[in-house]
This record gives C-alpha cells, structure tokens and sequence, in this order.
C-alpha cells in the first residue's frame, strides 16, 4: 500500500488549488462519447447515442467550473468513441501540442468515449511534447441519465489539470476520483461506474472536493521524454487472440493484407496456440512485427517464458495489454523502428 507523500516527480504543493493566483486556463477539447450521451429517458443508461451532447451544454451543468479554472472549450469530434479512427487521433494530438505550446493554456482536458480512451490516452502520454498536464475523463452513464458520472468527472478532470502537482505527469484519467497514469489504466467493467483501474500498479493518486494528492509518479519515459510524433503515416498493426480451438486463418489472411505487425492477445502469461504460433512465426520470418502479449487483464508477459520469442523472432509487449502495444508498436515502426531487437528494447523502456 502506499502512502501519500510528494514524489520526487511531483512539487509538494499538492492539496487544494490556491485561491490567491489567476484561475488556470483549460482547454476542453470535447471528442464524444457517454460522457455526451443522451437518452429517450433519465433512467436509460444502456439503450443511448454517444456523443450527441455539445461541449458547451456539458460545461453549463457544472457551474463549480468557474472555481477551479478559465474554461477554453472546443468540439473537436463528436463520436462514439467505439469508432475511433486514425485520422481523428491525429487531429487530436496535433490540436493538443498547438494548445500546449501556447503560454496562455496551463492544461488540457479531453473528454471522450470510454471504450477506447485507454488508447487514446497512451497514445497521446507518447506524442504530446508538453509537460504541460493533459487529462482525459468520460463518464459510463449519459449525460441525460438519472445520477450521470460525467459532470462530477469532467469537474475532478479540471481541477486535475489545473494543479501544479499534475505537471510533468504524462497524460492522466481523472476518473471516479482516481487519477490513473495513461499507460496503465484500462476500462474494466462495461456498466460500472467504477469503470477504469491500473490493475496490479493502482492509481497515481486522487482528486476528491478540489483537493488532489499523487501517491506514486510514472517511472517510464512520456511526453518529452519520447522521440515519437504525430504526423508520419500510421502503420498498419492488428490484434489477434489466441482461444481454445483457434486456427492459422486470420494470421495468415492478415499477412496476405500486407500488415507490418501483429499483435496477438495470447492466453494466460502470452502463450499461444500451436496453430497460431506457427502461424506467427511465419509472419515474423517474413519480417512482419509479432509482439506478445496477454488476454487476461492484468500482470506481465516474460521474453522467452510462455514462448522461445529468440527463436521465433517475437517481442514480449511486458505490462501492456494487447490494444496498448498496438498503440506503441504503430508508433515505433512509424519511427523507423524495426527488427525484434530493437523493437524489444522499445517495449522494454515505454
Ligand atoms: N460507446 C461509448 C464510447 O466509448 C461508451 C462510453 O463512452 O462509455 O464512446
């Protein structure tokens, strides 16, 4: 368990915002999602359409904003984030560093679909070149339901990337008063309102009532610390899933695609059917990326434990689960970034 001290990483000044300097200046960049959501009735909170709700209807539910920071609001997309496309990553993350680079914004706030925010958020912990804070937050419930999540979220988002304390951070998740470090936050529940952990690590900290307290501090390189961009062409990387039964079919036919890596979510600790793994040697002897990493939720995937990755030329993706190594390998081969070697030395330090 840890104890709530500053961390070198973190300035001690953490506790509530101070009242006695100008109000932060946040940028609330509005992409869609739940957190947007509306339904026929207060008490749907299954049957809604995402992302139909505009950023500044979402800001006038919460008055309090006007207490914790001078609000720059912005709709950049309004989306099921289900739906998420390259191209919109790219759109954000370049709105995010030209926001950033400007000394009248203090911080960023991304509101977005919980489906494939664990995505987004790493993707942008590695390609914002700020350390400036940016935070993500979404809600599970619309924002026409009966007890929503999103107003109290998008609050506690805020106040997050307005304190001192969250610079130099990397890319957070405010959520249900937790703030997660982008790499290792996922969704884990598809109705909760408790949605998102970092499972085995837990959160960075807290933000309850305006008050925010980091317990920990993100030890892997982010933001400036990265040499990834937005900006050169995506590569083409997809996930497959080792099952009981599963046969060669989709690794072959993705191969014939003409993919440049495969990322498989193998079972338990990354091991892989036979069949597949056949399958994926053969891809990586054709110098396609195969990276290793696991279906269940949460732990570590060993080089060489569950799979001789030396002699079958694959990578181990680590702590990563399957969707975040796809993140991180499309940005890596993207770099120039190729053969196992080198691609392992970058899944071991990001
Ligand atoms: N499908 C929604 C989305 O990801 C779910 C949510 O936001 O909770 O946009």
């Amino acid at each position: 368990m840890n104890t709530p001290t500053s961390s070198p990483a973190a300035p001690p000044d953490q506790g509530a915002a101070s009242t006695s300097s100008p109000l932060p200046r946040i940028a609330v960049l509005a992409t869609g999602g739940t957190i947007a959501g509306a339904a026929p009735d207060a008490t749907n909170t299954s049957g809604y359409q995402a992302g139909v709700v505009g950023v500044e209807q979402l800001l006038s539910v919460v008055p309090a904003l006007s207490t914790v920071a001078r609000i720059a609001p912005e709709q950049v997309a309004s989306v099921d984030s289900k739906d998420m496309a390259m191209s919109l990553w790219t759109t954000l993350a370049q709105r995010v560093n030209a926001l950033l680079a400007a000394d009248e914004i203090d911080g960023v706030v991304i509101t977005h679909g919980t489906d494939t925010l664990e995505e987004t958020a790493y993707l942008l912990h590695l390609t914002v070149k700020s350390d400036k804070p940016v935070v993500l937050t979404a809600a599970m419930r619309p924002a026409s339901a009966l007890s929503a999540d999103g107003p109290l979220n998008l609050l506690n988002a805020v106040t997050v990337a307005g304190h001192a304390a969250s610079r130099g951070q990397g890319v957070l998740v405010a959520f249900n008063n937790r703030i997660h470090s982008a790499r290792d936050v996922v969704k884990t529940s598809t109705y909760a309102v408790d949605a998102f952990h970092s499972p085995e690590i837990g959160a960075l900290g807290w933000v309850q009532d305006g008050r925010v307290e980091y317990q920990r501090a993100v030890v892997r390189p982010h933001t400036l610390g990265t040499g990834f961009t937005i900006g050169a062409a995506w590569q083409h990387v997809e996930v497959v899933a080792s099952y009981a039964g599963v046969s060669r079919i989709a690794v072959d036919a993705l191969v014939a695609a003409g993919v440049r890596g495969i990322v498989v979510a193998g079972t338990g600790n990354g091991s892989i059917h036979a069949s597949m793994q056949q399958a994926l040697a053969d891809a990586a002897s054709q110098g396609i990326a195969v990276v290793r990493s696991s279906r269940v939720g949460s732990g570590h995937v060993m080089r060489n434990g569950a799979a001789a990755d030396d002699a079958l030329g694959f990578v181990s993706a680590g702590s990563l689960n399957p969707y975040k190594a796809r993140v991180l390998l499309m940005l890596a081969l993207a770099a120039g970034v190729t053969g196992p070697a080198a691609l392992q030395k970058t899944f071991d330090t990001y």
